[in-house]
């Protein structure tokens, strides 16, 4: 009896002392942390809980966000814009990036990249098998629109001349230096191109004038004569563009105003330039040409 007293007295203690835990929440403040058990609690017992309860989280919720973003990172694959803004106008001798003949129409030649000093494509004809002046010459691709535009130009009343077409590394030399001693160096530098970075290199580059005209740069504006204004409306249609447009040069193009200067890329890729309302080194910075 006194044994199954002593035994219920020790079973009421620990009632007792059972009971009693919740008072004494104070002294058991580690037990909040049993909060996170509620989660894993679906899962198991209540003395697992804790162990669960961290790893699961963590490892859930760390790899979910970190790989989603990781992927969506790469599609800035958009590096073709790793040209960067259009370099401010400088006076370098970088090689420019496409220089193969084939390239003729995204050859960027400015004041900073040039050509090789023995670039001349192969196929330079005459100008006067797209019924202009002869004597002057250009890569035999672009007499056919070269043609077509002379033939329409005329017909509208606007008859074209050629005042400059191909010029090799060695005449730009001489060239640039009758600018030089006309004008002095710094204004040289702002109306011809130093050798190996002239456009007519290229081979698909013309000055024009007006029929029995003479050079277009003694007009006080050559873009307002019936040629003139009819090429800066017309030529890209052809695929001729103007190099050094009124709005945008020198700040963008490095050279002063020439409407005489035109440089053929194709009728699409004029066509596009026109649209972009940019000037050619502009677009073509744009277009990964560097
Ligand atoms: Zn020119």
């Amino acid at each position: 009896m006194v044994l199954r007293l002593t035994a219920l007295v020790l079973i009421l203690a620990g009632v007792v002392v059972a009971c009693s835990s919740p008072a004494t929440p104070t002294g058991t403040p580690a037990r909040p942390t049993a909060s996170i058990a509620p989660s894993s609690g679906t899962s198991s017992p209540g003395s697992t809980p804790t162990e669960t309860a961290t790893p699961s989280p963590s490892p859930d919720t760390t790899p979910t966000p970190t790989p989603t973003p990781k992927p969506t990172s790469p599609p800035t694959p958009t590096p073709p814009a790793s040209s960067g803004a259009l370099p401010t106008c400088a006076y370098k001798d970088v090689l420019t990036t496409h220089r193969a003949y084939a390239d003729w129409a995204v050859t960027l030649v400015d004041t900073i990249y040039r050509l090789p000093s023995t670039y001349v494509p192969s196929d330079l004809v005459n100008t006067s098998k797209a019924g202009l002046t002869s004597g002057f010459y250009v890569r035999g691709l672009v007499i056919d629109d070269l043609t077509t535009m002379a033939a329409d130009a005329r017909a509208a009343g606007a008859r074209l001349a050629v005042e400059s077409a191909f010029r090799s590394y060695k005449t730009q030399i001489g060239t640039f230096d009758y600018w030089v001693n006309l004008a002095g160096y710094e204004a040289a530098l702002l109306a011809s191109a130093r050798p190996g970075h002239s456009e007519h290199q290229l081979g698909t580059s013309i000055d024009f004038k007006s029929y029995g005209g003479s050079a277009p740069w003694n007009s006080d504006d050559w873009g307002t004569t019936a040629a003139g204004a009819w090429m800066a409306t017309n030529a890209w249609k052809y695929g001729w563009v103007m190099s050094y447009p009124p709005d945008s040069s020198p700040a963008l193009t490095c050279y002063k105003y020439e409407p005489w200067h035109f440089r053929y890329v194709g009728r699409e890729t004029a066509a596009a330039m026109h649209d972009s309302g940019q000037p050619p080194r502009q677009w073509l910075w744009e277009h990964g040409a560097i």
